[in-house]
Protein backbone atom coordinates (compact mmCIF):
# COMPACT_ATOMS: atom_id res chain seq x y z
CA UNK A 1 0.00 0.00 0.00
CA UNK A 2 1.29 3.42 -0.81
CA UNK A 3 0.35 4.95 2.53
CA UNK A 4 1.08 3.62 6.29
CA UNK A 5 -2.25 3.66 7.66
CA UNK A 6 -2.23 4.92 11.10
CA UNK A 7 -5.87 3.93 11.43
CA UNK A 8 -6.62 0.59 9.77
CA UNK A 9 -10.11 1.68 8.72
CA UNK A 10 -8.50 4.13 6.22
CA UNK A 11 -10.22 3.75 2.46
CA UNK A 12 -10.14 6.57 -0.05
CA UNK A 13 -13.16 7.75 0.65
CA UNK A 14 -12.53 8.68 4.12
CA UNK A 15 -13.56 11.81 5.19
CA UNK A 16 -13.95 12.05 9.37
CA UNK A 17 -11.33 13.44 11.55
CA UNK A 18 -8.09 11.64 12.46
CA UNK A 19 -5.38 12.95 14.84
CA UNK A 20 -3.13 10.10 13.34
CA UNK A 21 -2.58 11.13 9.70
CA UNK A 22 -1.48 8.44 7.97
CA UNK A 23 1.67 9.01 5.73
CA UNK A 24 2.09 8.92 2.10
CA UNK A 25 4.90 6.57 1.00
CA UNK A 26 8.31 6.87 -1.41
CA UNK A 27 8.12 4.52 -4.59
CA UNK A 28 11.63 3.84 -4.89
CA UNK A 29 13.05 0.51 -6.61
CA UNK A 30 9.69 -1.26 -7.00
CA UNK A 31 9.16 -0.71 -3.20
CA UNK A 32 6.74 1.43 -1.44
CA UNK A 33 8.76 2.81 1.55
CA UNK A 34 8.26 4.95 4.55
CA UNK A 35 10.33 8.29 4.26
CA UNK A 36 12.41 8.90 7.25
CA UNK A 37 12.46 12.37 6.88
CA UNK A 38 11.28 14.89 9.75
CA UNK A 39 9.67 17.42 7.62
CA UNK A 40 6.08 16.76 6.77
CA UNK A 41 3.35 18.57 4.38
CA UNK A 42 -0.37 18.16 5.67
CA UNK A 43 -2.90 17.42 3.08
CA UNK A 44 -6.64 18.65 3.70
CA UNK A 45 -9.35 17.13 1.95
CA UNK A 46 -10.18 20.52 -0.01
CA UNK A 47 -13.84 19.94 1.32
CA UNK A 48 -13.62 19.69 4.53
CA UNK A 49 -10.02 20.74 5.55
CA UNK A 50 -9.42 17.60 7.46
CA UNK A 51 -6.17 16.42 7.37
CA UNK A 52 -5.98 13.61 4.92
CA UNK A 53 -2.11 12.45 5.27
CA UNK A 54 0.81 13.66 5.49
CA UNK A 55 3.47 13.84 2.92
CA UNK A 56 7.10 13.97 3.44
CA UNK A 57 9.74 16.53 1.90
CA UNK A 58 12.47 13.52 1.00
CA UNK A 59 15.39 13.22 2.08
CA UNK A 60 18.98 13.89 -0.14
CA UNK A 61 19.22 10.52 0.27
CA UNK A 62 15.88 8.73 -0.50
CA UNK A 63 16.10 11.35 -3.56
CA UNK A 64 19.26 9.75 -4.97
CA UNK A 65 18.01 6.17 -4.13
CA UNK A 66 15.66 7.37 -6.51
CA UNK A 67 17.88 8.24 -9.20
CA UNK A 68 20.39 5.47 -8.77
CA UNK A 69 16.98 2.86 -9.08
CA UNK A 70 16.28 4.66 -12.28
CA UNK A 71 20.03 4.59 -13.80
CA UNK A 72 20.75 0.85 -12.54
CA UNK A 73 16.80 0.14 -14.43
CA UNK A 74 17.64 2.49 -17.66
CA UNK A 75 20.96 0.10 -18.07
CA UNK A 76 18.39 -2.96 -19.08
CA UNK A 77 15.45 -1.50 -20.04
CA UNK A 78 17.12 0.41 -23.11
CA UNK A 79 18.05 -2.81 -24.55
CA UNK A 80 14.07 -3.89 -24.05
CA UNK A 81 12.42 -4.21 -27.74
CA UNK A 82 9.44 -1.78 -28.75
CA UNK A 83 7.14 -4.69 -28.27
CA UNK A 84 8.20 -5.60 -24.60
CA UNK A 85 7.86 -1.82 -23.86
CA UNK A 86 4.39 -1.87 -25.73
CA UNK A 87 3.41 -4.88 -23.64
CA UNK A 88 3.93 -3.03 -20.68
CA UNK A 89 1.44 0.01 -21.87
CA UNK A 90 -1.35 -2.49 -23.08
CA UNK A 91 -1.15 -3.87 -19.59
CA UNK A 92 -1.39 -0.40 -18.21
CA UNK A 93 -3.84 1.30 -19.83
CA UNK A 94 -6.26 -2.05 -18.80
CA UNK A 95 -5.46 -1.64 -15.29
CA UNK A 96 -6.34 2.33 -15.37
CA UNK A 97 -9.82 1.67 -17.04
CA UNK A 98 -10.39 -0.69 -14.78
CA UNK A 99 -9.81 1.47 -11.63
CA UNK A 100 -10.70 4.42 -13.34
CA UNK A 101 -13.51 4.99 -10.42
CA UNK A 102 -11.38 4.21 -7.51
CA UNK A 103 -8.34 7.05 -8.93
CA UNK A 104 -11.14 9.41 -9.40
CA UNK A 105 -12.64 8.77 -5.81
CA UNK A 106 -9.20 9.68 -4.65
CA UNK A 107 -8.64 12.62 -6.62
CA UNK A 108 -12.08 13.76 -5.83
CA UNK A 109 -11.05 13.56 -1.89
CA UNK A 110 -7.64 14.98 -2.25
CA UNK A 111 -8.15 17.69 -5.05
CA UNK A 112 -11.82 18.32 -4.77
CA UNK A 113 -12.58 18.29 -8.24
CA UNK A 114 -16.26 16.53 -8.78
CA UNK A 115 -16.17 12.66 -9.32
CA UNK A 116 -17.45 12.87 -13.28
CA UNK A 117 -14.48 15.42 -14.09
CA UNK A 118 -11.87 13.33 -11.71
CA UNK A 119 -13.06 10.29 -14.33
CA UNK A 120 -11.91 13.20 -17.79
CA UNK A 121 -8.78 13.73 -15.30
CA UNK A 122 -7.81 10.03 -15.45
CA UNK A 123 -9.69 9.59 -18.72
CA UNK A 124 -7.61 12.10 -21.11
CA UNK A 125 -4.02 10.78 -19.28
CA UNK A 126 -5.26 7.35 -20.25
CA UNK A 127 -5.47 8.53 -23.63
CA UNK A 128 -1.93 9.40 -23.41
CA UNK A 129 -1.10 5.71 -22.37
CA UNK A 130 -2.94 4.14 -25.10
CA UNK A 131 -1.17 6.39 -27.56
CA UNK A 132 2.40 5.69 -26.77
CA UNK A 133 1.67 1.77 -27.75
CA UNK A 134 2.03 3.32 -31.36
CA UNK A 135 5.70 3.37 -30.65
CA UNK A 136 6.61 1.38 -32.94
CA UNK A 137 5.72 3.92 -35.45
CA UNK A 138 6.27 6.88 -33.69
CA UNK A 139 9.98 5.64 -32.68
CA UNK A 140 11.33 5.20 -35.98
CA UNK A 141 13.90 7.22 -37.26
CA UNK A 142 15.33 7.92 -40.88
CA UNK A 143 17.28 6.18 -43.59
CA UNK A 144 18.51 7.06 -47.00
CA UNK A 145 20.73 4.67 -49.33
CA UNK A 146 23.11 5.44 -51.64
CA UNK A 147 23.87 9.04 -49.92
CA UNK A 148 26.99 8.50 -51.80
CA UNK A 149 28.76 5.84 -53.75
CA UNK A 150 28.59 2.49 -51.63
CA UNK A 151 27.34 4.70 -48.71
CA UNK A 152 24.10 5.10 -46.81
CA UNK A 153 22.43 7.09 -43.86
CA UNK A 154 20.44 6.10 -41.02
CA UNK A 155 19.13 7.85 -38.09
CA UNK A 156 17.64 6.02 -34.97
CA UNK A 157 15.66 7.98 -31.71
CA UNK A 158 17.46 6.22 -28.89
CA UNK A 159 16.65 6.98 -25.19
CA UNK A 160 18.24 10.19 -23.06
CA UNK A 161 18.55 8.38 -19.96
CA UNK A 162 16.80 9.16 -16.72
CA UNK A 163 14.34 11.41 -16.93
CA UNK A 164 12.40 13.63 -14.06
CA UNK A 165 8.40 14.95 -14.32
CA UNK A 166 7.23 17.91 -11.44
CA UNK A 167 3.70 17.78 -11.62
CA UNK A 168 1.36 20.81 -10.70
CA UNK A 169 -2.28 19.76 -8.47
CA UNK A 170 -4.69 20.35 -10.55
CA UNK A 171 -4.33 16.97 -12.81
CA UNK A 172 -3.13 14.60 -10.27
CA UNK A 173 -3.79 11.63 -13.15
CA UNK A 174 -3.76 13.51 -16.49
CA UNK A 175 -0.28 15.13 -16.09
CA UNK A 176 2.04 12.40 -14.23
CA UNK A 177 0.09 10.41 -17.67
CA UNK A 178 1.42 12.99 -19.88
CA UNK A 179 5.08 11.97 -18.52
CA UNK A 180 6.00 8.68 -17.62
CA UNK A 181 4.22 6.78 -20.12
CA UNK A 182 6.01 8.63 -23.47
CA UNK A 183 9.38 8.26 -21.46
CA UNK A 184 9.08 4.80 -20.62
CA UNK A 185 8.34 3.55 -24.10
CA UNK A 186 10.98 5.77 -25.31
CA UNK A 187 13.07 3.38 -23.76
CA UNK A 188 13.76 6.21 -20.82
CA UNK A 189 13.28 5.63 -16.76
CA UNK A 190 11.94 8.28 -14.71
CA UNK A 191 11.66 10.23 -11.37
CA UNK A 192 8.50 11.50 -10.76
CA UNK A 193 7.47 14.51 -8.16
CA UNK A 194 3.52 14.78 -7.86
CA UNK A 195 2.22 17.54 -6.16
CA UNK A 196 2.56 17.52 -2.79
CA UNK A 197 -0.72 18.58 -2.57
CA UNK A 198 -2.62 15.66 -4.31
CA UNK A 199 -0.13 12.37 -4.87
CA UNK A 200 -2.58 10.08 -4.43
CA UNK A 201 -3.17 9.49 -7.83
CA UNK A 202 0.21 8.59 -8.64
CA UNK A 203 0.69 6.26 -5.96
CA UNK A 204 -2.36 4.22 -7.04
CA UNK A 205 -0.80 4.28 -10.62
CA UNK A 206 2.68 2.88 -8.97
CA UNK A 207 0.57 0.16 -7.47
CA UNK A 208 -0.45 -0.70 -10.81
CA UNK A 209 2.87 -0.48 -12.16
CA UNK A 210 3.55 -3.25 -9.99
CA UNK A 211 0.34 -5.37 -10.57
CA UNK A 212 1.12 -5.59 -13.88
CA UNK A 213 5.13 -6.73 -13.33
CA UNK A 214 7.39 -3.08 -14.07
CA UNK A 215 10.69 -3.67 -14.01
CA UNK A 216 11.31 -1.83 -10.45
CA UNK A 217 13.22 1.38 -10.69
CA UNK A 218 11.63 2.22 -14.19
CA UNK A 219 8.94 4.73 -12.91
CA UNK A 220 10.48 6.89 -8.81
CA UNK A 221 8.23 8.47 -7.21
CA UNK A 222 9.69 11.52 -4.35
CA UNK A 223 7.92 13.85 -2.69
CA UNK A 224 8.67 17.37 -1.46
CA UNK A 225 8.72 21.25 -2.41
CA UNK A 226 11.91 23.66 -3.00
CA UNK A 227 14.52 20.70 -2.12
CA UNK A 228 13.07 18.16 -4.62
CA UNK A 229 12.91 20.55 -6.92
CA UNK A 230 16.33 21.45 -7.08
CA UNK A 231 17.51 18.22 -6.49
CA UNK A 232 15.94 17.15 -9.46
CA UNK A 233 17.39 20.69 -11.54
CA UNK A 234 20.60 19.50 -9.89
CA UNK A 235 21.56 15.84 -10.08
CA UNK A 236 23.90 15.27 -12.90
CA UNK A 237 22.13 11.90 -13.66
CA UNK A 238 18.87 13.38 -14.55
CA UNK A 239 18.79 14.49 -18.36
CA UNK A 240 15.50 15.93 -19.11
CA UNK A 241 12.81 17.18 -17.05
CA UNK A 242 9.31 17.78 -17.71
CA UNK A 243 7.35 20.56 -15.86
CA UNK A 244 3.59 21.42 -15.70
CA UNK A 245 2.81 24.21 -13.04
CA UNK A 246 2.68 27.97 -12.34
CA UNK A 247 4.67 30.78 -14.11
CA UNK A 248 7.03 31.27 -11.21
CA UNK A 249 7.79 27.50 -10.85
CA UNK A 250 8.48 27.04 -14.14
CA UNK A 251 10.40 29.61 -15.24
CA UNK A 252 12.73 28.73 -12.24
CA UNK A 253 13.55 25.12 -13.11
CA UNK A 254 13.50 26.20 -16.90
CA UNK A 255 16.44 28.21 -16.28
CA UNK A 256 17.82 26.12 -13.18
CA UNK A 257 17.84 22.71 -15.01
CA UNK A 258 19.37 24.16 -18.31
CA UNK A 259 21.95 25.79 -16.32
CA UNK A 260 22.56 22.37 -15.87
CA UNK A 261 23.06 21.04 -19.56
CA UNK A 262 19.36 19.64 -18.99
CA UNK A 263 16.75 19.31 -21.56
CA UNK A 264 13.34 21.32 -20.56
CA UNK A 265 10.10 21.40 -21.32
CA UNK A 266 7.78 23.77 -18.95
CA UNK A 267 3.78 24.21 -19.73
CA UNK A 268 3.34 27.17 -17.30
CA UNK A 269 -0.02 29.08 -16.76
CA UNK A 270 -2.72 31.06 -18.61
CA UNK A 271 -5.41 33.55 -19.42
CA UNK A 272 -7.54 32.23 -22.04
CA UNK A 273 -9.55 34.04 -24.05
CA UNK A 274 -12.85 32.94 -25.59
CA UNK A 275 -14.38 35.77 -27.89
CA UNK A 276 -18.06 35.55 -28.70
CA UNK A 277 -19.34 36.76 -31.95
CA UNK A 278 -23.04 38.20 -32.15
CA UNK A 279 -23.80 35.55 -34.30
CA UNK A 280 -22.94 32.76 -32.38
CA UNK A 281 -25.21 29.89 -31.50
CA UNK A 282 -26.78 31.36 -27.86
CA UNK A 283 -27.62 28.60 -26.15
CA UNK A 284 -25.03 26.55 -26.90
CA UNK A 285 -21.81 29.15 -26.17
CA UNK A 286 -23.40 29.93 -22.95
CA UNK A 287 -23.18 26.32 -21.58
CA UNK A 288 -20.31 26.06 -24.00
CA UNK A 289 -18.64 29.44 -21.75
CA UNK A 290 -20.07 27.94 -18.54
CA UNK A 291 -18.53 24.76 -18.74
CA UNK A 292 -15.38 26.10 -19.54
CA UNK A 293 -15.42 28.86 -16.91
CA UNK A 294 -16.27 27.13 -13.53
CA UNK A 295 -16.33 23.33 -14.57
CA UNK A 296 -13.31 22.28 -11.87
CA UNK A 297 -13.95 25.38 -10.40
CA UNK A 298 -11.78 27.30 -12.96
CA UNK A 299 -8.62 25.09 -11.98
CA UNK A 300 -7.89 24.16 -15.23
CA UNK A 301 -4.98 25.67 -17.18
CA UNK A 302 -7.06 25.59 -20.37
CA UNK A 303 -10.60 26.89 -18.74
CA UNK A 304 -11.83 29.96 -20.53
CA UNK A 305 -11.43 32.43 -17.56
CA UNK A 306 -11.94 35.40 -19.79
CA UNK A 307 -14.61 36.18 -22.25
CA UNK A 308 -14.82 39.06 -24.97
CA UNK A 309 -18.33 39.56 -26.41
CA UNK A 310 -18.08 41.36 -29.13
CA UNK A 311 -21.13 43.88 -30.55
CA UNK A 312 -24.80 42.38 -29.63
CA UNK A 313 -23.70 39.35 -27.55
CA UNK A 314 -22.45 42.13 -24.62
CA UNK A 315 -26.51 41.77 -24.07
CA UNK A 316 -26.04 38.08 -23.15
CA UNK A 317 -24.58 39.07 -19.50
CA UNK A 318 -27.80 38.52 -17.79
CA UNK A 319 -28.51 35.56 -19.77
CA UNK A 320 -25.13 34.17 -18.34
CA UNK A 321 -25.18 35.36 -15.37
CA UNK A 322 -28.91 33.51 -14.87
CA UNK A 323 -27.74 30.11 -16.09
CA UNK A 324 -24.07 30.33 -13.84
CA UNK A 325 -26.34 31.07 -10.89
CA UNK A 326 -27.40 27.31 -11.02
CA UNK A 327 -24.65 25.75 -10.57
CA UNK A 328 -24.76 23.68 -7.55
CA UNK A 329 -21.74 24.21 -5.15
CA UNK A 330 -20.58 21.65 -2.73
CA UNK A 331 -18.29 18.54 -2.33
CA UNK A 332 -16.61 17.14 -5.22
CA UNK A 333 -18.33 13.27 -4.63
CA UNK A 334 -21.90 14.97 -3.89
CA UNK A 335 -24.36 13.82 -6.87
CA UNK A 336 -25.13 16.75 -8.66
CA UNK A 337 -21.79 19.18 -7.62
CA UNK A 338 -20.85 21.04 -10.74
CA UNK A 339 -18.46 23.51 -8.59
CA UNK A 340 -16.07 21.65 -6.20
CA UNK A 341 -13.85 23.63 -3.62
CA UNK A 342 -10.87 25.45 -4.62
CA UNK A 343 -7.57 23.70 -3.66
CA UNK A 344 -6.41 25.29 -0.41
CA UNK A 345 -7.60 28.14 1.74
CA UNK A 346 -4.55 30.14 0.86
CA UNK A 347 -5.75 29.59 -2.58
CA UNK A 348 -9.35 30.26 -1.76
CA UNK A 349 -8.32 33.83 -0.39
CA UNK A 350 -6.06 34.89 -3.45
CA UNK A 351 -9.39 34.39 -5.53
CA UNK A 352 -11.78 36.52 -3.11
CA UNK A 353 -8.92 39.32 -3.11
CA UNK A 354 -8.67 38.96 -7.06
CA UNK A 355 -12.14 39.82 -6.96
CA UNK A 356 -12.31 42.65 -4.40
CA UNK A 357 -9.35 44.00 -6.01
CA UNK A 358 -11.23 44.02 -9.53
CA UNK A 359 -14.31 45.51 -8.28
CA UNK A 360 -12.45 48.31 -6.86
CA UNK A 361 -10.36 48.98 -9.48
CA UNK A 362 -14.02 49.77 -11.64
CA UNK A 363 -14.90 45.95 -12.74
CA UNK A 364 -19.12 45.04 -12.06
CA UNK A 365 -20.42 42.10 -10.20
CA UNK A 366 -23.48 40.88 -11.37
CA UNK A 367 -22.97 37.16 -9.89
CA UNK A 368 -20.98 37.41 -6.58
CA UNK A 369 -19.64 33.77 -5.23
CA UNK A 370 -17.73 35.10 -2.71
CA UNK A 371 -19.59 33.95 0.27
CA UNK A 372 -21.53 30.96 -1.15
CA UNK A 373 -22.56 28.76 1.86
CA UNK A 374 -22.64 24.72 1.49
CA UNK A 375 -24.37 24.11 4.86
CA UNK A 376 -22.63 20.72 4.59
CA UNK A 377 -19.37 21.66 4.50
CA UNK A 378 -19.08 24.67 6.34
CA UNK A 379 -15.02 24.29 6.23
CA UNK A 380 -14.69 23.82 2.80
CA UNK A 381 -12.36 25.81 0.60
CA UNK A 382 -15.72 26.77 -1.69
CA UNK A 383 -15.80 29.92 -3.81
CA UNK A 384 -19.49 30.07 -5.82
CA UNK A 385 -19.20 31.11 -9.85
CA UNK A 386 -18.31 34.85 -9.81
CA UNK A 387 -19.04 36.87 -13.05
CA UNK A 388 -17.16 40.38 -13.23
CA UNK A 389 -18.06 42.76 -16.32
CA UNK A 390 -16.71 45.89 -17.22
CA UNK A 391 -13.03 44.43 -16.92
CA UNK A 392 -10.34 46.37 -18.45
CA UNK A 393 -6.66 45.09 -19.40
CA UNK A 394 -4.99 47.10 -16.57
CA UNK A 395 -7.12 45.34 -13.73
CA UNK A 396 -5.08 42.81 -11.34
CA UNK A 397 -7.83 40.19 -12.31
CA UNK A 398 -7.24 40.37 -15.63
CA UNK A 399 -3.23 40.37 -15.75
CA UNK A 400 -3.32 37.76 -12.57
CA UNK A 401 -4.28 34.10 -13.56
CA UNK A 402 -7.01 34.01 -11.03
CA UNK A 403 -7.27 30.14 -10.75
CA UNK A 404 -10.93 29.60 -9.47
CA UNK A 405 -14.48 30.11 -10.59
CA UNK A 406 -14.40 33.29 -12.33
CA UNK A 407 -15.27 34.78 -15.27
CA UNK A 408 -13.91 38.46 -16.31
CA UNK A 409 -15.95 39.76 -19.07
CA UNK A 410 -14.68 42.13 -21.20
CA UNK A 411 -16.34 44.07 -24.20
CA UNK A 412 -14.84 44.53 -27.92
CA UNK A 413 -16.73 46.34 -31.32
CA UNK A 414 -14.84 43.72 -33.74
CA UNK A 415 -13.61 40.99 -34.01
CA UNK A 416 -10.00 42.34 -34.94
CA UNK A 417 -10.39 44.63 -31.36
CA UNK A 418 -10.41 41.23 -29.23
CA UNK A 419 -8.10 39.98 -31.66
CA UNK A 420 -5.99 42.59 -30.19
CA UNK A 421 -6.57 42.20 -26.94
CA UNK A 422 -5.59 38.30 -27.03
CA UNK A 423 -2.47 39.43 -28.80
CA UNK A 424 -1.68 41.97 -26.12
CA UNK A 425 -2.22 39.43 -23.39
CA UNK A 426 1.51 37.28 -22.29
CA UNK A 427 -0.02 33.91 -22.56
CA UNK A 428 -0.80 31.96 -25.45
CA UNK A 429 -2.12 28.52 -23.71
CA UNK A 430 -5.85 28.30 -25.35
CA UNK A 431 -8.31 30.70 -26.72
CA UNK A 432 -11.61 29.67 -28.84
CA UNK A 433 -14.08 31.35 -30.71
CA UNK A 434 -17.66 30.89 -30.80
CA UNK A 435 -19.54 32.13 -34.32
CA UNK A 436 -21.54 30.23 -37.19
CA UNK A 437 -19.42 32.88 -39.72
CA UNK A 438 -16.51 30.46 -41.20
CA UNK A 439 -15.15 33.59 -42.72
CA UNK A 440 -14.66 34.98 -39.04
CA UNK A 441 -13.93 31.49 -37.97
CA UNK A 442 -10.77 31.24 -40.44
CA UNK A 443 -9.23 35.23 -39.52
CA UNK A 444 -9.49 34.38 -36.02
CA UNK A 445 -7.34 31.26 -36.28
CA UNK A 446 -5.08 33.00 -38.88
CA UNK A 447 -4.36 36.11 -36.69
CA UNK A 448 -4.76 34.59 -33.38
CA UNK A 449 -0.83 34.50 -31.48
CA UNK A 450 -2.14 31.58 -29.52
CA UNK A 451 -0.99 27.75 -29.19
CA UNK A 452 -4.51 26.29 -29.08
CA UNK A 453 -7.41 27.56 -30.57
CA UNK A 454 -10.84 26.16 -30.47
CA UNK A 455 -13.38 27.55 -33.41
CA UNK A 456 -17.01 26.65 -31.11
CA UNK A 457 -14.63 24.30 -29.12
CA UNK A 458 -14.29 25.52 -25.28
CA UNK A 459 -11.39 23.64 -24.16
CA UNK A 460 -9.33 22.59 -26.86
CA UNK A 461 -7.37 20.59 -25.31
CA UNK A 462 -5.41 18.36 -28.04
CA UNK A 463 -5.78 14.46 -28.18
CA UNK A 464 -2.47 12.61 -27.78
CA UNK A 465 -1.68 12.04 -31.47
CA UNK A 466 -1.42 15.77 -31.38
CA UNK A 467 0.78 17.75 -29.14
CA UNK A 468 -0.33 20.08 -25.96
CA UNK A 469 1.12 23.33 -27.84
CA UNK A 470 0.73 26.20 -25.35
CA UNK A 471 2.70 29.12 -26.53
CA UNK A 472 4.26 32.56 -25.94
CA UNK A 473 4.42 33.03 -21.62
CA UNK A 474 2.78 29.42 -21.77
CA UNK A 475 5.39 27.59 -22.29
CA UNK A 476 9.25 27.17 -22.33
CA UNK A 477 11.38 25.16 -24.20
CA UNK A 478 10.99 23.84 -27.89
CA UNK A 479 9.02 20.93 -27.92
CA UNK A 480 6.18 20.27 -26.51
CA UNK A 481 3.96 17.49 -24.16
CA UNK A 482 3.00 14.11 -25.71
CA UNK A 483 2.51 13.81 -29.71
CA UNK A 484 5.38 13.18 -31.99
CA UNK A 485 7.03 16.29 -30.14
CA UNK A 486 6.61 14.40 -26.32
CA UNK A 487 8.14 11.22 -28.39
CA UNK A 488 11.48 13.72 -29.40
CA UNK A 489 11.78 15.43 -25.88
CA UNK A 490 12.24 12.04 -24.81
CA UNK A 491 14.58 11.19 -27.70
CA UNK A 492 17.88 11.91 -28.73
CA UNK A 493 19.09 11.37 -32.45
CA UNK A 494 22.12 9.07 -33.37
CA UNK A 495 22.81 9.18 -36.87
CA UNK A 496 24.69 5.96 -38.59
CA UNK A 497 26.67 6.90 -42.00
CA UNK A 498 28.01 3.45 -43.61
CA UNK A 499 30.20 2.61 -46.19
CA UNK A 500 30.27 -1.00 -47.60
CA UNK A 501 32.71 -1.00 -50.64
CA UNK A 502 34.83 -3.68 -52.20
CA UNK A 503 38.33 -3.21 -51.40
CA UNK A 504 40.22 -1.16 -54.15
CA UNK A 505 42.82 1.12 -52.23
CA UNK A 506 43.81 4.54 -53.98
CA UNK A 507 47.24 4.98 -54.87
CA UNK A 508 47.92 8.13 -52.49
CA UNK A 509 45.79 8.82 -49.30
CA UNK A 510 43.51 11.51 -49.65
CA UNK A 511 43.38 14.60 -46.90
CA UNK A 512 40.77 16.83 -48.00
CA UNK A 513 37.27 16.94 -46.96
CA UNK A 514 34.95 14.25 -47.73
CA UNK A 515 32.61 15.46 -50.38
CA UNK A 516 31.04 12.37 -51.31
P1 LIG B 1 2.93 25.10 -8.76
O1 LIG B 1 3.91 25.75 -9.64
O2 LIG B 1 2.64 25.69 -7.44
O3 LIG B 1 3.42 23.59 -8.48
C1 LIG B 1 3.87 22.76 -9.51
C2 LIG B 1 5.06 21.96 -9.03
O4 LIG B 1 6.15 22.82 -8.78
C3 LIG B 1 4.77 21.22 -7.74
O5 LIG B 1 5.28 19.91 -7.85
C4 LIG B 1 5.47 22.04 -6.68
O6 LIG B 1 6.00 21.25 -5.65
C5 LIG B 1 6.58 22.73 -7.43
N1 LIG B 1 6.80 24.11 -6.96
C6 LIG B 1 5.87 25.00 -6.51
N2 LIG B 1 6.43 26.19 -6.27
C7 LIG B 1 7.72 26.08 -6.57
C8 LIG B 1 8.82 26.99 -6.54
N3 LIG B 1 8.68 28.26 -6.12
N4 LIG B 1 10.02 26.54 -6.94
C9 LIG B 1 10.16 25.28 -7.35
N5 LIG B 1 9.16 24.38 -7.41
C10 LIG B 1 7.96 24.76 -7.01
O7 LIG B 1 1.61 24.90 -9.61
P2 LIG B 1 0.21 24.39 -9.07
O8 LIG B 1 -0.41 25.43 -8.23
O9 LIG B 1 0.36 23.02 -8.52
O10 LIG B 1 -0.60 24.24 -10.46
C11 LIG B 1 -1.37 25.29 -10.99
C12 LIG B 1 -0.61 26.01 -12.07
O11 LIG B 1 -0.22 25.08 -13.07
C13 LIG B 1 -1.46 27.05 -12.80
O12 LIG B 1 -0.66 28.18 -13.04
C14 LIG B 1 -1.84 26.36 -14.10
O13 LIG B 1 -2.12 27.24 -15.17
C15 LIG B 1 -0.61 25.58 -14.35
N6 LIG B 1 -0.88 24.46 -15.25
C16 LIG B 1 -0.44 24.56 -16.52
C17 LIG B 1 -0.72 23.54 -17.42
C18 LIG B 1 -0.25 23.64 -18.83
O14 LIG B 1 -0.22 22.61 -19.50
N7 LIG B 1 0.14 24.81 -19.31
C19 LIG B 1 -1.43 22.41 -17.00
C20 LIG B 1 -1.84 22.34 -15.68
C21 LIG B 1 -1.56 23.38 -14.80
Amino acid sequence: MFRSSASPALSVLRRSYSNVAPTTKLFIDGQFVDSKTSSWVDLHDPATNNLVTKVPNSTQNEMQAAVDSAKKAFDSWKQTSVLTRQQLMLKLQAVIRRDIKKLAANITLEQGKTLSDAEGDVMRGLQVVEHSCSAGTLLQGESLQNIAKDMDIVSYKLPLGVTAGICPFNFPAMIPLWMFPLALIAGNTMVLKPSERDPGATMMIMELMNEIGAPPGLVNVIHGTHDSVNFICDSPDIRAISFVGSDRAGKYIYERGAASGKRVQSNMGAKNHAVVLPDADRGATIDQLIGAAFGAAGQRCMALSVAILVGEAQQWIPEIVERASRLKVSAGHEPGTDVGPVITPQSKQRILELVEAGIKQGAKCPLDGRNVKVEKYPNGNFVGPTLLTEVQPHHDCYKEEIFGPVLCVMSADTLEDAVAIINANPYGNGTAVFTTSGSHARQFVNEVDVGQVGVNVPIPVPLPMFSFTGSRGSFHGDLHFYGKQGLNFYTQTKTITSMWRKGQAAAKSSVSMPVH
